[in-house]
Formats: C-alpha cells, sequence, structure tokens
C-alpha cells in the first residue's frame, strides 16, 4: 500500500481548455464548440470563447468530443482481482462459492490493489464518479486506492451478520459491525478535499438480520449517507427472503425503515408496477445492471447506470453498460425507443440523481465541477458522416479506445492513456502479487486452469 498521496492534488490558478466540441448534458442538451476556464476544479467560464487571465495555462483540445464524467451507481472495485473466477453460477451459490470465501480473505494490501486494478480501467473507460459498496475487510486499504487515483467516489464497510454458507470471517454481530462503520466513516467521509465520501452499505436482505438493517438505517440518517444494498436481482433471491423474513423483499425494506432514508439499489431486475410505485414514492434510485427502465422511469424513479463487479461483468466500461441498457429496453420496447442520448443521460446527469450529486457533476455547465472526458473520434472505427447524431456517434460507435484522457476538477486523472503517479507495470505486478497472497489465504483457486473439457 502506498505512504501518503501519490500525485499532487491541486494546481495553483487556473486552466483554459481550448477548441473541441462539448456534449453538455445540461437540462437544454446544449452541444458547445468552445472554452472552458476551470477555477479550483469548478467551471468558472465556458461558451464558444471565454477569457482567462494571461498567462493561464492551456490544455489543446482542438479537434476532440467531449462528455461529462461518467457515474457508476454501483461497484464493487473489492472485487476486481476475483475476475472471470465465478463464472456460470446462480447468484447465491456464486456467493457461496467463490465471492464470499475470497472476500473473507482480503486485507488491506490485497482490497488497495484490487482498487487500483478495478479503478483504473474504470477511469480509462472514461468513470469520474462512481458509488462502491465496499468490502467486509480491508476498507482502509481500499480508501487509499480511492484516493491514490484521484478518483471522485463514495463507499463504506459492506455490512453482513447472516448468510447460509457465508464464513464465519465475514459474520459478526450487529453492534460491532456498525461501531466499525462509524469509526470508518468517521475516518474518510470528505477527505480528499470532500471527493471521498461514506456509504452505508448492507449487502442485502438476505445476509443482514432486521437488527442489522436498522443499524444501518440510523447510521446513514445521522450521517447523512446514502444506503447502498443489493435488492430486486434474482427470483431466487426473493424466494430465499421469503423463506427467511416471511414477507417479501420490499416489505422487508420498509419493516426496517430503508424506504425513510437515500435508498440506493443495485439491480431492480424483478420490479413490477405495484414495487415501483412504492420505490417511487421513497425516493429510492435504482441503478441499472440492468432493469426494465420504461416501468421504473414511468414511476418516477431515479436511475443510474453501474459496471458491478470484475467476477459477474468482467468490464468496468460505463459505455459498454450504455450501450447494453439501450439494446436492452429497445429488445424490450421496440427499436425507436431508448436513444443514445437516453443512454448517456444514465450515465451522466441521471446518473449524478440517483447518486444525489446533481449540484455538482452529471453536466457540463458554470459552477459545477470541471469532471469530463476527452474522445478522440478520428479512428478507422469511427469514421462517419458529419450529419450523424453526436450521441450516437458517442454511446454506438465510439468505445473505450477513443478514451483519450479523464479530467477530474480540472486535472487529468488519465493522461493521454496513462494514470498519472502509476505505471501499468507496477499495477500488473503487484495486483498479480496480491491476487497470489490473496488466493493463498483462502485456500482456493491458487493453481492452474483444469484441463478444458470438449462438449460432446
Ligand atoms: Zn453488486
Amino acid at each position: 500500500m502506498s505512504e501518503g498521496i501519490r500525485w499532487p492534488r491541486s494546481r495553483p490558478g487556473g486552466t483554459l481548455f481550448r477548441g473541441g466540441r462539448w456534449i453538455t448534458m445540461d437540462a437544454a442538451d446544449r452541444i458547445v464548440d468552445g472554452e472552458m476556464f476551470v477555477v479550483d476544479g469548478r467551471i468558472e467560464q465556458f461558451g464558444p470563447t471565454v477569457s482567462a487571465p494571461e498567462g493561464t495555462p492551456v490544455v489543446d483540445l482542438a479537434g476532440k468530443w467531449m462528455t461529462p464524467g461518467f457515474i457508476q451507481g454501483h461497484v464493487h472495485l473489492g472485487q476486481t482481482l476475483f475476475r472471470g473466477l465465478g463464472e456460470d453460477r446462480r447468484l447465491l451459490e456464486w456467493l457461496t462459492d467463490v465471492i464470499w470465501p475470497l472476500e473473507a480473505a482480503h486485507d488491506d494490501e490485497s482490497a488497495y490493489w484490487s482498487a487500483i486494478v478495478g479503478g483504473a480501467e474504470a477511469m480509462r473507460a472514461g468513470t469520474t464518479a462512481l458509488l462502491d459498496i465496499g468490502l467486509v475487510h480491508g476498507m482502509n486499504g481500499l480508501f487509499r486506492g480511492l484516493i491514490d487515483l484521484g478518483i471522485r467516489a463514495r463507499t463504506g464497510k459492506l455490512l453482513m451478520d447472516r448468510g447460509e454458507g457465508a464464513p464465519a470471517a465475514l459474520l459478526s454481530e450487529p453492534d460491532p459491525i456498525l461501531a466499525e462503520s462509524h469509526e470508518l466513516a468517521r475516518h474518510w467521509d470528505g477527505v480528499d478535499n470532500g471527493r471521498i465520501g461514506y456509504a452505508v452499505c448492507p449487502r442485502f436482505v438476505f445476509s443482514c438480520t432486521p437488527a442489522l438493517w436498522e443499524g444501518a438505517v440510523a447510521q446513514a440518517r445521522g450521517g447523512n449517507w446514502p444506503l447502498h444494498t443489493h435488492a430486486f436481482e434474482t427470483r431466487e433471491e426473493q424466494d430465499a427472503v421469503r423463506a427467511l423474513e416471511h414477507r417479501s423483499e420490499l416489505d422487508t425494506l420498509q419493516d426496517v425503515g430503508a424506504l425513510t432514508v437515500p435508498l440506493k439499489v443495485a439491480h431492480g431486475v424483478w420490479v413490477d408496477d405495484p414495487t415501483a410505485e412504492r420505490l417511487g414514492a421513497a425516493a429510492a434510485a435504482i441503478i441499472h445492471c440492468p432493469a426494465d427502465l420504461d416501468r421504473l422511469r414511468r414511476h418516477g424513479i431515479r436511475v443510474g447506470i453501474g459496471c458491478d463487479g470484475s467476477p459477474c461483468n468482467n468490464f468496468l466500461d460505463p459505455l459498454g453498460e450504455m450501450r447494453l441498457a439501450a439494446l436492452l429496453q429497445k429488445w424490450r420496447h421496440g427499436p425507436d425507443r431508448f436513444t443514445a442520448r437516453d443512454a448517456l443521460a444514465l450515465a451522466t446527469r441521471e446518473g449524478a440523481l440517483a447518486i444525489d450529486a446533481e449540484d455538482r457533476i452529471g453536466s457540463l455547465e458554470v459552477g459545477k465541477r470541471a469532471d469530463f472526458v476527452v474522445f478522440d473520434l478520428e479512428r478507422v472505427h469511427t469514421l462517419c458522416a458529419e450529419a450523424v447524431d453526436p450521441y450516437t456517434r458517442i454511446v454506438f460507435g465510439a468505445d473505450r479506445t477513443n478514451i483519450e484522457s479523464v479530467y477530474i476538477e480540472g486535472r487529468a486523472v488519465v493522461d493521454q492513456g496513462r494514470i498519472p503517479g502509476f505505471e501499468d507495470g507496477e499495477i500488473l505486478a503487484r495486483g498479480r502479487e496480491a491476487l497470489r497472497a490473496l488466493l493463498a489465504r483462502a485456500g482456493r483457486f491458487g493453481g492452474p486452469a483444469p484441463p478444458v473439457k470438449m462438449t460432446p
């Protein structure tokens, strides 16, 4: 794990970003050919031309396309090192066979490198802000990794006090769990000039007793933190909750008070109209990974997008998720529904609403933070007619290889593909070392791959 912060956080004075086409995602959907003047991370002036003091450092973006930074409302950076180990399993088997035993073996060092490996990938794919659901162990390492990357993030200790098949090392009594969560929040919430924040993270109804839920809701309310959880993901999980609680998942959430605080639900795949109506009335947000967006929006639910974790999705790539979201809506409701602009909104202005950060991020306009992605569309695979809709060019045309640089508060956190403060060779070597040690502690998956079985 690193000692101290890896790279300078602030540049005195302002920066002028000159040229290029800016897709603002503001309320008027303006597209601006022009300049942006950023002071102390905030967009001070923005338009066809701006007036910056003489001597202001200039970043030349002529010929590039910019969008607001992408916001992921649900990720598990702590699972990045488990990529590929849980394929072809159903949810509860995936948790008990693979994820829980590996999460139980995390320490600060492995959590740190898991955050760096996952965060580097997510940032290179345009992510500037994320809501992570944390880990049971290794949270100090995870927070330090987020800070060293320079990303805007909220996360918190993953809360669990029950779960058939869960290793004892992941479970404890509600009081010590909540005390540790509170201590982590006290230490990390608001650090890095407010770019790092806390979230209270009960894993899901199946792995938290009502007593833990009630304590988590009280903690979220007391600290004004989001309550970040999983729900309505699979039918199997909902049946398991009903067998355990003798009530539906939604009734359980309501009875423990979860609908009275800012609730951020990952998945929401199996949400019917009555459930959507109650979630909408409670001002809950659902993070698509994936869901029926038409239904959720009809009931006023705020919707964002997230890549979840590497061992279930492999890629932490918001452009891939936007494309998937749009294609799924088109498959379900018809090809004339859910445009490229709708998909981009999920990862920008609507994603900001879903994590309650719309006052700072989600669109490019004066007063907001200068978090943005720089695309180079002058590539063979993105050649198209000038008349092509700009949103289509980004969402259906570009992929992460078109992303050149990524800025958070006017500072490059991805600079021509590089992550300042890290070399890829170091990330690979230290990430692999941390993974090897974790697998040895877990006593699983340490050997070579089994021989490939041929399908008869
Ligand atoms: Zn998840």
